[in-house]
């Protein structure tokens, strides 16, 4: 199965599918109903138990309420700027339902207090929608769109606030976190554009505000086919339904997250579709793209691909970042082409554990788990790469992630 789908009854996000959805048809949908009071929505988004889709998963509530309570006047930004490969729900959702994202915007503002908001994007048709839909946009909020080069760390929060300022679109220490000192040093609020969008329909439907903040947009990919679907699906979901919907049913292995969760072997079948429950599992939701292996693709070479890429993509600020996935990369390429010894798996293994959390944003994350979650699912597998040539990869490994780059269905 390709394109977009819905495994909700009335298909929330994704329910209105084809072409830009204009302002009649958002309005005639429900849509920009009367401004709640701020209290009551910051109450009910957190009842629901609505949490980031950016990637951390952090409540949405609280970040609300940091930057409502912040010293100073708060801005608001839309963050639409998706970095993982294997993930295209923000594009879709910004070239598709611009109104449900300003719809969220604006109440975001509303709850914090925010005057002025911005969208933060680089895909140009997502662009387009958006600025289509705030030329017919009936509100007063100052919204502006700023657009930036792809890259996989260019949606990090803060890298997000110091493009909106004219700099380049690289994260910087933390703290100050951005509700303390963002976009031009105001307390901002920089949310991911389904999280605003969730927002959106929990103002809408606040008595199914628990179902829409736990439904998830998935982006599903892999095989030899490079098939893509993003589907709507509700928290809990197994991994094998989503599987099954896009024929991949007998994966070996999934990567989750786009390249953010990890690797994972035996068992992913019973993982749920949640935050919670693939921390526990050693993974990470992060955006909620997930990208299948079949029996036949090497789970060594993908996630040396993978580390590649990553390496490859950092923004080279942090010594330890720049050191760290170059010889997380160097050595996983080393062993997968039967070159390396037993020291170093060693040193992956080491690496696996004293790396995270040591960069300033997650991408040195990303790579050191990808290599941990490999070490820990695929023992014999690395450690026949280390002594024959593994007849699925041939030792052949790309570096440049094409293989989990997909394109908006
Ligand atoms: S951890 Fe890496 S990618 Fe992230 S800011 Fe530091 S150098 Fe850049």
């Amino acid at each position: 199965m390709t394109g977009v789908h819905s495994l909700l009854p009335d298909g929330l996000l994704t329910g209105a599918a084809s072409g830009a959805e204009d302002l009649s048809r958002y309005l005639d949908g429900g849509g920009y109903g009367p401004l709640p009071a701020p209290d009551r929505l910051l109450g009910l988004i957190d009842a629901a138990g609505l949490r980031g889709r950016g990637g951390a998963g952090f409540p949405a509530a609280v970040k609300l309420r940091s930057v409502r309570d912040a010293p100073g006047p708060p801005v608001v930004v839309a963050n639409g700027e998706e970095g993982e490969p294997g993930s295209v729900k923000d594009r879709w959702l910004l070239r598709h339902r611009p109104h449900v994202v300003l719809d969220g915007l604006r109440l975001a503002a509303a709850v914090t207090g925010a005057a002025r908001g911005w969208v933060y994007l680089s895909d140009g048709p997502a662009e387009q929608a958006v600025r289509q839909a705030l030329a017919e946009w009936p509100h007063d909020l100052r919204v502006d769109v700023v657009r930036t080069e792809p890259t996989y760390v260019a949606g990090e929060e803060t890298a997000a606030v110091r493009r909106i300022d004219g700099g380049p679109a690289l994260p910087t220490a933390k703290p100050p976190r951005p509700f303390e000192s963002g976009v031009g040093g105001a307390p901002t609020l920089v949310a991911n554009v389904e999280t605003l969008a969730r927002i959106a329909l929990i103002h809408s439907r606040p008595d199914s505000a628990a179902a829409v903040a736990g439904a998830h947009l998935v982006t599903l990919s892999g095989g030899a086919d490079s098939a893509v679907a993003l589907v709507e699906a509700p928290a809990g979901t197994h991994l094998k339904v989503l599987a099954d919907l896009c024929g991949h049913g007998t994966a070996a292995a999934v990567l989750l997250g786009g390249l953010f969760g990890g690797l994972y072997g035996e068992g992913w079948t019973d993982l749920p579709l949640d935050h919670d429950g693939l921390i526990a599992a050693g993974g990470a939701l992060g955006c909620g793209a997930l990208h299948f292996l079949s029996a036949r693709d090497c789970p060594v070479a993908a996630a040396t691909e993978a580390v590649a890429y990553l390496a490859a993509q950092s923004a080279r600020q942090c010594g330890v970042c720049v050191s760290g996935t170059r010889a997380l990369a160097g050595t996983l390429e080393s062993v997968g082409c039967g070159e390396a010894g037993h020291e170093a798996v060693e040193k992956l293994h080491r690496w696996a554990r004293q790396l995270p959390g040591r960069g300033a944003c997650g991408l040195l994350d990303a790579a050191a788990r990808t290599v941990g979650t490999l070490l820990a699912h695929f023992p014999d597998r690395v450690d026949a790469h280390r002594r024959t040539v593994c007849p699925d990869c041939d030792g052949d490994v790309p570096e440049d992630g094409r293989r989990f780059t997909v394109p908006v269905p």
